[in-house]
């Protein structure tokens, strides 16, 4: 990350005149302050880490190899799709995206291999040829996805409505959507087949949605599989050009990112924001967008005065699902190692529900495993790291096995 497009938080800098503070410096942060700098407001991001990005950061270490922490391919990125239009307005068209190709995924559920081929008829005719028997339930899947997703568009369209439409017509939104949202995928899934095997495959994405099929909403699963059906992109040069790119845009446009800044209270008076405070330092502005999760803001940066007035119960919201991570780096190239480009998910067998509930520490890398080779993915790699290779091998985590690590910061 280029470092002249943020700087360390000193409590003695100018911070006046702030039409809006962001907290936290991840995609969604980056995003609002950059469309926001660049229709003309005075924006800062303050970030709590010691460099921007949140999960699209990367790190590097002394031999010089690079990974990513948690953006491994993004979907929906053909140069006509709408997603990429909306990246080319962040970046300003300055950030690239290399295909992974026809096939972007491989499932592997106890021993068998499948593969997932970008398009929707490829789809189709895979898990076809998988599962001939199951032919009617996948087209019924296949529709079901599109008219959840169609449903998903309208829920969030409702979004924007004035509080008076929202309040007479809303509820038609949030109903057609919720009887598929407030499902879980299993419930879903298993009225339209009875063959484990292909639920478990259908699932087996599922780490992209961070819950397995008992326990996510099939709202979020039909989200996920729409988003990569015509297959998956990388960021060229690393996820970190994401968060780069953009903030050069943000940057360009007046805008100020300030690491090391731990805000921890969103400052309020009358019912209206005023502000945010970094221990005894009060900074005042407009408005604050908090991007750091619904728990952080809520139950940490807000007074339990402004908590109370909240209309939901947000004392209930569960941290999201946790992962461990082992990072490789290899002394040879991807070409020579023959490492793919496709990402692996690997299931010792098709109970993934079983996998993830009964996960420890010991058992958690045997029975789970998502494999990605981002050196392989990146064209650039081999200009910037010659005869190297990364390999990035996640499994399912849980924070009480680190309970001793809570209250301590992370090494630099
Ligand atoms: C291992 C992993 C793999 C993933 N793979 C993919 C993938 O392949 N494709 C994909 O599309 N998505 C993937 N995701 C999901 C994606 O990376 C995230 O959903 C997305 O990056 C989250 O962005 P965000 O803006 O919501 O928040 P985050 O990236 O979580 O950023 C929040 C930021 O807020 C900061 N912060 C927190 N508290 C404070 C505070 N009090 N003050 C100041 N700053 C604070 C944090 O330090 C952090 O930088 C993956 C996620 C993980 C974990």
């Amino acid at each position: 990350m280029v470092k002249k497009l943020y700087q360390p938080y000193k409590p003695n800098l100018d911070f006046s005149g702030l039409d809006h503070i962001v907290v936290g410096s991840g995609m969604g942060g980056i995003t609002v302050a950059t469309w926001l700098a660049k229709s003309g407001k005075k924006v800062a991001i303050f970030e709590r880490h010691y460099v921007p990005g949140g999960f699209t950061h990367s790190f590097k270490r002394k031999d010089g190899f690079q990974w990513d922490v948690g953006v491994h391919y993004v979907g929906n990125m053909a140069k006509d799709s709408s997603l990429r239009s909306f990246f080319d307005f962040l970046t300003d068209g300055k950030l690239e995206w290399e295909s992974m190709g026809e096939v972007y995924d491989v499932a592997n559920i106890e021993g068998t291999e499948y593969l997932f081929k970008a398009g929707k008829e490829n789809f189709r005719k895979q898990f076809t040829n998988y599962f001939p028997e199951e032919k009617k339930a996948i087209e019924a899947y296949l529709k079901l996805i599109e008219k959840t997703n169609k449903r998903a568009n309208a829920f969030y369209f409702e979004k924007i409505f004035e509080p008076w439409l929202s309040k007479a017509i809303g509820w038609i939104f949030r109903k057609r959507y919720s009887k598929y949202s407030q499902r879980t995928t299993w419930e879903v899934l298993s009225e339209i087949t009875k063959d484990e095997r292909l639920i478990a495959l259908l699932c087996a994405q599922c780490g992209n949605y961070g819950l397995s099929p008992k326990n996510s909403s099939f709202g979020a699963h039909a989200m996920v599989i729409g988003h990569f059906l015509d297959g998956g992109y990388y960021p060229v040069g690393g996820a970190d050009q994401i968060c780069e790119k953009t903030l050069e845009v943000f940057t360009a446009h007046g805008g100020k990112v300030f690491i090391n800044a731990d805000v921890t209270k969103i400052v309020t008076e009358n019912n209206r924001v005023q502000g945010i405070r970094l221990g005894e330092k009060f900074i005042p502005c407009k408005s604050v967008i908090s991007n750091v999760g619904v728990n952080n803001t809520f139950n940490h940066l807000l007074s339990e005065t402004d908590r109370k007035k909240c209309k939901y119960n947000l004392k209930n919201v569960q941290p999201a699902s946790a992962h461990i991570c082992l990072y490789l780096g290899l002394n040879q190239s991807s070409e020579a190692l023959k490492l793919p480009k496709y990402n692996l998910w690997y299931y010792k067998h098709e109970n993934i529900d079983k996998i993830f509930d009964e996960a420890t520490l010991e058992n958690a890398p045997e029975n789970f495993a998502y494999i990605s080779f981002p050196s392989a993915k990146d064209p650039n790699w081999e200009i910037k790291n010659p005869s190297t290779a990364t390999i990035q091998a996640i499994s399912v985590g849980n924070m009480d096995w680190f309970e001793t690590f809570k209250d301590s910061k992370a090494c630099t």
